[in-house]
């Protein structure tokens, strides 16, 4: 990285110096996949579902398309449908409320803890009716969500707890692998994930068998046998060269995600003393950092200050569940939610990935202390 300020470009994330810090072991492996010729549920997969599930302390992973059928066929597995709600967080991607509404059920939004982002336990009993089904709790920005209590009350409540870890591979609750501490935990491989494919990708990791079958059979046409249709299923594979390819970076995982909280614990110093909140880590987290997000009441001046000085930043997300057209019908209003509304106005996400350098970094930080002297914000 050029450290001459005027031809500096510090982007979001940069998958290609990823890329090519692995290219021999990833062009390998598609060599190896592509003799094999096993394009769906090949080989491969199998292994990293074994592996990932591994990684994660569960016993079995099942490899799908997205994260998204992820989380739609985890519900299924468990027989939510039409009449159930699922109670899950209001700040979170588009795709948690989405897979709910996929299989019938009714998204029910909580509002959020206003330091971790993550959903707030009391408010989730609160939300709990008699056609509760589930929570989906969700590990944002890499960030654990409190799940002992969240389980406590699942437990009370005989509801089904399933992870949303899409954006948390690796992150650590209370010692333990997010992944292995609900019924059921969901992944993302979307490239810009901490582990990411070629393309898209997922994964369901359970310790529970029958679940994990279940997801097998609707991943593939409703099938375990060929040809003998169970119930009317889907194509939500994972393919066999993305398989591949995530075996490769699974061993650089961790490696990887050791560097984000390097950069994380650089953000953090650096900005100690700057006009910006940074993350609030929780007594119980290890998290993975898919994203560094600050807080800032100037947040689009600043936002339009760091992309003059060529830093790209992200805003995880601009619009509440809540508030999205998609659903006006579940009716919510400007308000219902007022710690995730909040949020949306002042979040940042500042650049993150384990190849960031700490000169951009350095520079990121100087950059957003300079704008405070720069327009007195
Ligand atoms: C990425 C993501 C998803 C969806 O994953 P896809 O692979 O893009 O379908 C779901 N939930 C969260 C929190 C995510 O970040």
């Amino acid at each position: 990285m050029q450290v001459e300020r005027d031809s500096i470009h510090v982007p979001f994330l940069d998958l290609a110096a990823q890329h090519s810090s692995i290219a021999t072991a990833i062009s390998e492996a598609y060599a190896a996949t592509l003799q094999r010729a096993d394009f769906i549920l090949g080989h491969e997969v199998g292994l990293f579902e074994q592996e990932f599930a591994a990684y994660c302390g569960a016993r079995h992973g099942v490899g799908l398309d997205s994260g998204t059928s992820a989380l739609e066929l985890a519900l299924r597995a468990y027989g939510i449908g039409p009449g159930d709600e699922v109670i899950t967080a209001a700040n979170s991607f588009i795709a948690t409320a989405f897979a709910i509404s996929y299989t019938g059920a009714t998204p029910v939004l909580v509002d959020v803890d206003p330091q971790t982002y993550t959903i707030d336990p009391e408010r989730v009993e609160q939300a709990i009716t008699g056609r509760t089904r589930a929570i989906i709790p969700v590990h944002l920005y890499g960030q654990p969500a409190d799940m002992d209590p969240v389980l406590e009350i699942a437990g009370r409540h005989s509801l089904v707890v399933i992870e949303d870890a899409c954006q948390a591979h690796g992150a650590r609750y209370k010692g333990r692998p997010v992944g292995s501490l609900g019924h059921a935990a969901t992944f993302s491989f979307y490239p810009a994930k901490n582990l990411g494919a070629h393309g898209d990708g997922g994964m369901v990791v359970t310790n529970d068998p029958a679940v994990a079958e279940s997801i097998r059979m609707l991943r593939n046409y409703g099938q375990l046998q060929k040809y003998h249709h169970i119930s009317i299923g889907y194509n939500r594979r994972l393919d066999t060269l993305q398989a591949a390819i995530l075996r490769v970076k699974l061993r650089h995982l961790d490696a990887w995600n050791a560097a984000r909280r390097r950069h994380a614990a650089s953000y953090d110093r650096l900005l100690a003393l700057a006009d910006v909140v940074t993350p609030t880590t929780a007594p119980y987290a290890e998290p993975a950092w898919h994203l560094y997000v600050i807080r800032a009441s100037n947040r689009d001046a600043l936002r339009a200050h760091l992309t003059t000085r060529r830093i790209d930043t992200g805003i995880h997300y601009p619009i509440p569940i809540h508030l999205q057209p998609a659903y006006s019908d579940l009716g919510y209003e400007p308000g219902s939610f007022p710690i995730a509304e909040r949020a949306a106005e002042q979040i940042l996400s500042l650049p993150m990935c384990a190849e960031l350098a700490d000169e951009a970094i350095e520079y990121v930080a100087q950059t957003i202390i300079g704008e405070a002297l720069e327009y007195g914000g």
